[in-house]
Parts: structure tokens; sequence; C-alpha cells
């Protein structure tokens, strides 16, 4: 059973092997995935990793899509791409050919054991804000008021749009 159309944000994220052309590439496969379309995407952004520093800089993005998959379904086809795309996982933060994260998804709020909606961590992080205020100035988060108002907070994170 389909949902009714919801947009959703995905956060994009690598920093292995050629990253640039992998965050590419994973935000044309957004598009081909089912019952979906890509509606806009960010420029890329190259950021320092966050945890283990000792690892290559990562390329970041974001992307707006226009889905009928349930989020949990939505969240099967992310994984399933970053398995095609190679990942392999080892420690926390390591290094990682692609990662995929549900940002938001509509106006829902979800807390299950395995999809946690706003995305609990994205608050925190200019890698994920800076280009979801690139490509969406004006969103609200569910539930916690503004994106702008969170901008100023991580203003201190060292981060480089890409031409
Ligand atoms: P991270 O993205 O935090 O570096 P992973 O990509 O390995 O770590 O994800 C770990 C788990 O996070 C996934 O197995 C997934 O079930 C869970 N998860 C919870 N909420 C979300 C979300 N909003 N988007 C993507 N994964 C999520
Ligand atoms: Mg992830």
């Amino acid at each position: 059973m389909n949902n009714a159309p919801a947009l959703a944000y995905i956060a994009l994220g690598a920093n292995l092997g050629d990253p640039q052309a992998m965050v590419r590439n994973a935000i044309a496969a957004l598009d081909a995935l089912p019952d979906t379309r890509l509606i806009r995407a960010s420029s890329l952004y190259r950021t320092e990793p966050v945890g283990l520093k000792a690892q290559p800089d990562f390329i970041n993005a974001v992307a707006a899509i226009r889905t009928t998959l349930a989020p949990q379904d939505l969240l099967c086809e992310l994984q399933n791409l970053e398995a095609t795309h190679g990942r392999v996982r080892s420690i926390p933060n390591a290094p990682r050919t692609l990662d995929l994260d549900i940002l938001l998804y509509a106006d829902q709020v979800i807390n299950t054991p395995t999809l946690t909606l706003p995305h609990p961590r994205m608050r925190l992080r200019a890698f994920v804000l800076a280009p979801l205020a690139e490509i969406a100035p004006k969103l609200q988060i569910p539930g916690r008021g503004s994106l702008a108002a969170w901008l100023p907070a991580v203003a201190n994170q060292r981060i480089l749009r890409l031409p």
C-alpha cells in the first residue's frame, strides 16, 4: 500500500574513492527509486570528518524528493542504495563510500528502533543544515521551529560549498 505523496529530505555523504562522483550518482539514483522523484538537490559541500579525524574529508549534499513510499520502505530503499554502492559497515563514524539518511519525511515524527524522524543529529551538523538551507531556506522542522534558528549554532564548523 502506498501513502499519499510526501516531500522528504535526504542527506548524502561519502568520503572514500571518488566521493563527488559517488554523491552525484546517488542523487541520480534517488530519482530512479520506485514511486519517487527528485525535486531539488543542493550543491556539493566539502566538510571535515566528525569524530574520527584521521580520514579523508567528506562530500555532503541534501536532496528533496517526492515519494509515495512509506518512511520505513524509503529507509529500506536507501539502505539498498548504500549496499549497492559498496558501503562496508565497520565502526561508528568510519569512512564510508556512501551514507544516506532521511532528515525529514513531510511533517512526520517517528521514533522506532530503526527510524527516528526528524533525524536526531541533524541539528548539530553544519554539513546537513547548510545544504538543507540552500534548497529550503524557509523550512520548518516538525515540533522544533525553523531551520534558520539552528544555523548560528553550527556557524563555527568548517564547510566549503563547491562550485
Ligand atoms: P549514521 O548515519 O548515524 O552514521 P548508519 O548509517 O550506520 O549511521 O545508520 C545506523 C542506523 O540508523 C540505521 O540502521 C537506521 O536503522 C537508523 N536510523 C534511524 N533513523 C534514521 C534516519 N532518519 N535515517 C537513516 N537511518 C536512520
Ligand atoms: Mg546513515
